[in-house]
Order: C-alpha cells, then structure tokens, then sequence
C-alpha cells in the first residue's frame, strides 16, 4: 500500500507511523529525518540547516530530488508510508506526477487532527526530551503557521480524489492506531 500520513508537528505522526509500517513491512519515508540526515558542514547541509532551523519549508527543489531517489531504491516496490511530505499543494501535484509516470497511485491519505493546545503542550514537552533545533517556541509557532497555510490544502488536493481518512489524534496512541487500522483495511 502506498499511504500519506498527514498532520500538524506534535499530533503524534512519528509514533503512529513507526507502528504502522512495522505492521505493514513496508518502509517509513520521513522526510524531516531525510532532510535532517543531510545536515553537516557543507553549503548545501547549512542551506537546508536554515530552513529547518526556523520552522520553514525547505524549497522543492532540494526536496524532491531526495524523494524520487528515495522511491526508486529497492525496497520500495510492494508499497511505502509517507512521514511529512507532500507538505505543499506543488509537491503533491509533483508525487502524482511521479506515480502517474510509473504506473503507481497512492491508496490512502490519513489526516490525524490535534488540538493547538494540546500540539504546542506535545511539541514543547519532546524539547526537553529530543533536544531538536527546531522544538523552541519561535519555530514550533512558525511550523504550526506553516502546517495551516500551506500543508492543510494538500487535504483538499486528495478530498478531490476521495482518498482522505480523518484520525482523531488527541485519543490514546493505542486508540489512535485502531482508527487507523480500521482505516487501511477498509481500503485493502
Ligand atoms: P518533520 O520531521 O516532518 O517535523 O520536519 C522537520 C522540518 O523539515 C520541517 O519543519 C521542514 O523544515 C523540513 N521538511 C520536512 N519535510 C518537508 C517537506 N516535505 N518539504 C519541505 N520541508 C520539509
């Protein structure tokens, strides 16, 4: 199955997709993680620094390179499950450019809904855990602005091919993944 996991930062995505791709077998494409693997001392590694760094989106230009070679490795053939991309109405426009190329289509998108309290409350309790540049207020309030603005329409983007599944995030994780479950095999 080719899966869309789509949510605000702090609703739980990280969680809720470690535990569906290990029950699925196929692979957890995090482009957060692909983009911060690139961080090292180079103009390209800072280039992408400075976007994260601050809660805005890296450019598409530096970020779906990454993605098409990601897709095209072995491993990736009988399905995948998306982590933080398309986060633009361009970069899902660009992915099903991408499917339609190779005879593929995505069969599910799962929209996990958070309360902004209760995400900002999330997010500034995993900065005292994980340390990440990018979990201090400033950048959690831009990331949640950018998540609104520009991520939500990609919703509307796949409403128009009937393929989004609403996820009621503020239950229990193990409530959560239920949903979620009932979710992909309603589609299988
Ligand atoms: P995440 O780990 O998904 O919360 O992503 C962390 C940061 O990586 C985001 O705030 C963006 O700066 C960047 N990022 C991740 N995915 C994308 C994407 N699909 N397009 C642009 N920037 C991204």
């Amino acid at each position: 199955m080719r899966i869309v996991f789509i949510g605000p930062p702090g609703a739980g995505k990280g969680t809720q997709c470690k535990l569906l791709t290990e029950r699925l077998g196929i692979p957890h494409l995090s482009t957060g993680e692909m983009l911060r693997g690139t961080r090292d001392d180079t103009a390209l590694g800072k280039l992408v620094a400075s976007y994260i760094d601050v809660g805005r989106l890296a450019p598409d230009y530096l970020v779906m390179p990454i993605v098409t070679k990601r897709l095209s490795e072995p491993g990736c053939e009988s399905g995948y499950l998306f982590d933080g991309f398309p986060r633009t109405v361009n970069q899902a426009e660009l992915l099903d450019r991408f499917l339609t190329e190779n005879q593929q289509r995505l069969d599910l998108v799962l929209n996990l809904v958070v309360e902004k309290a209760e995400l900002v409350t999330r997010l500034l309790h995993r900065a005292t855990i994980e340390h990440r540049n990018d979990d201090n207020e400033a950048a959690i309030s831009a990331r949640l602005e950018v998540f609104q603005s520009q991520t939500a329409p990609v919703l509307d983007h796949y409403r128009k091919q009937q393929i989004v599944a609403t996820v009621d995030g503020m239950l229990a994780p193990d409530e959560v993944f239920a949903q979620i479950l009932a979710q992909v095999e309603s589609c299988r």
